[in-house]
């Protein structure tokens, strides 16, 4: 299965984390769409990758001072409502929900349950799964959403571990599958489901596509993905008559 990393971005019109790199996700077919959720000083869930934008502190500053700040596609750094109501839109893309890792505990916890508040007020439960690199957020999500698919981000916990947490999957960078390649089989054992990021390039694509035991790859390159999968599932079928 294909995550775009922050939408699908490196295509015309398009910006990391913009509305626009959603809906260009969804148009080309991909399984889900990653984005970043922070929250402002005053409590506002807001899109957006890095800590700071322009200099400002995201956690630290108002909603209105970031309202008018323009991404490099022109569209305006969505609110994670604006975000999730455009995505209820979409067929058949998930919604790839990261918690970025807040300055404590108390405002990690306060991220992830404005982010399941905002899922459950638009009936989007089914098509959110959530990711996170604090293990804090992740124990959060599960108590609150505990049908929801949450996936843990950091790489230092083995499937077992993370099963224990009763986290149902890991989303690891490439590098920790190549220092514990024995975590593949492992997680599928368990039944943990197993993403992989930040996959790019054609060959690097390529080699994880084949890697048994992978169940995602979250890519920049979605486009390129695809037509390896889809290269890859017509070299398994039996050729034409
Ligand atoms: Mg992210």
């Amino acid at each position: 299965k294909i995550v775009a990393h922050r939408g699908y971005w490196r295509t015309e019109g398009s910006a990391q984390n913009s509305i626009t790199s959603l809906k260009k996700a969804a148009e080309i077919g991909c399984y889900g769409s990653e984005f970043d959720v922070w929250i402002t000083a005053d409590g506002v869930p807001v899109v957006f990758h890095d800590a700071t934008v322009n200099g400002i502190r995201i956690e630290d500053t108002t909603y209105a001072t970031l309202m008018n700040i323009r991404l490099a596609n022109g569209e305006f750094i969505p609110t994670l409502q604006q975000y999730l109501t455009e995505g209820a839109k979409l067929e058949g893309c998930q919604l790839i929900l990261e918690i970025k890792t807040h300055r404590n505990d108390e405002r990690n916890k306060r991220a992830a349950d404005m982010a399941v508040e905002l899922v459950k007020m638009l009936g989007l439960e089914q098509k959110t799964e959530y990711i996170a690199f604090s293990k804090v957020v992740c124990q959060r999500l599960h108590e609150i959403t505990p049908a929801s698919k949450i996936a843990y981000l950091n790489g230092e916990l083995s499937p077992a571990q993370v099963k224990e947490m009763g986290i149902s999957g890991i989303d690891y960078n490439e590098k920790v599958f190549v220092k514990h390649p024995e975590w593949l089989q492992e997680a599928k054992q368990l039944g943990i489901e197993v993403n992989v990021w930040t996959v790019d390039g054609e060959e690097n694509l390529r080699h994880h596509a084949t890697l048994d035991g992978i169940d995602i790859i979250t890519t920049n390159d979605p486009e390129a993905l695809k037509g390896i999968l889809a290269e890859q599932q017509a070299a398994k079928q039996p050729a034409a008559k």
